[in-house]
């Protein structure tokens, strides 16, 4: 099996939502319009370092979903979404503090594990780039509000990034993050994940891995107010026997697939 970021998350979320996910099927039925605008924002930031014109790359990758029936956020359309993506990519190129040299190499690229059992784990890696000149892993994020800061060192936590240092080998990683706001703000996140955290994280795929062969999927619901993961599970339905919730967030697909990892792709 290939085992990815996205699909040990899930299971240390809730086992439960795994399995409906990644052994039953289930999947979301509708789109939402921020994943895909993530996907075209970052195709266009990877234009950028190829020496095109990134706004009009933007345009062009947005514009084909102009009239998709997407899942639109609270107050989102399909303009507001194409302006607020103009203005991070000009405030991108000001900023003028990332570099990525070899960007055919440097971007979206592949690094995978040999894990033990013949499993494999694989990571696809926004940028291998440099942050006011320190060398580090970088990973785009595109979001409605920014993220916390504060205690300083708490983006050393981020399990996502100890994940991309583990799989690379390399302490320094960076959260490049977009704000999606009136007036749009982009954070440079960094910090150093220590070869102790590396190991750690290896030994948490290791378990998370044999939970999932040994066929163990229970409920972690979350309950309990205000980090209640289950309201915003979209398998909640299922949990609740509740056929018209079912209907209306899921279709199923059979089977899990051996491509389920590229999911990662869209994290
Ligand atoms: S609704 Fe809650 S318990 Fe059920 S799969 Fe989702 S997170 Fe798990």
């Amino acid at each position: 099996m290939v085992y990815s970021h996205t699909q040990i998350s899930q299971y240390l979320r809730c086992p439960r939502s795994y399995r409906y996910r990644y052994l039953d099927g289930w999947r979301e039925k509708d789109i939402r319009a921020a994943m895909i605008f993530g996907r075209c924002f970052e195709n266009a930031v990877g234009a950028y370092f190829a020496a095109k014109d990134c706004t009009e790359f933007f345009f062009k990758e947005w514009q084909v979903y102009r009239d998709t029936p997407f899942r639109y956020g609270k107050g989102d359309s399909w303009d507001r979404l194409l302006h607020q993506g103009v203005h991070l990519l000009e405030k991108f190129v000001r900023d003028d503090r990332i570099r990525v040299r070899r960007s055919k190499e440097n971007l979206q690229r592949k690094f995978s594990q040999t894990l033990v059992a013949g499993n494999e784990f694989v990571s696809y890696i926004d940028a291998i780039g440099e942050l006011d000149g320190q060398r580090c892993v970088i990973d785009w994020k595109t979001t409605t509000s920014r993220y916390t800061e504060s205690p300083e060192g708490l983006l050393s936590l981020d399990p996502q990034l100890t994940c991309y240092s583990w799989i690379t080998g390399i302490a320094d990683v960076a959260l490049v993050v977009f704000v999606r706001k009136h007036l749009p703000e982009i954070q440079y996140l960094k910090t150093t994940i220590s070869e102790g955290q590396r190991q750690s994280f290896g030994r948490l795929v290791e378990t998370t891995i044999a939970q999932v062969e040994a066929g163990h999927f229970e409920p972690h619901s979350g309950i309990r107010f205000p980090q209640n993961g289950c309201v915003s599970c979209p398998h909640l339905g299922l949990c609740l026997n509740n056929q018209q919730l079912v209907d209306s967030n899921l279709i199923r697909r059979p089977g899990a697939s051996d491509l389920d990892w590229l999911d990662d792709l869209v994290d």
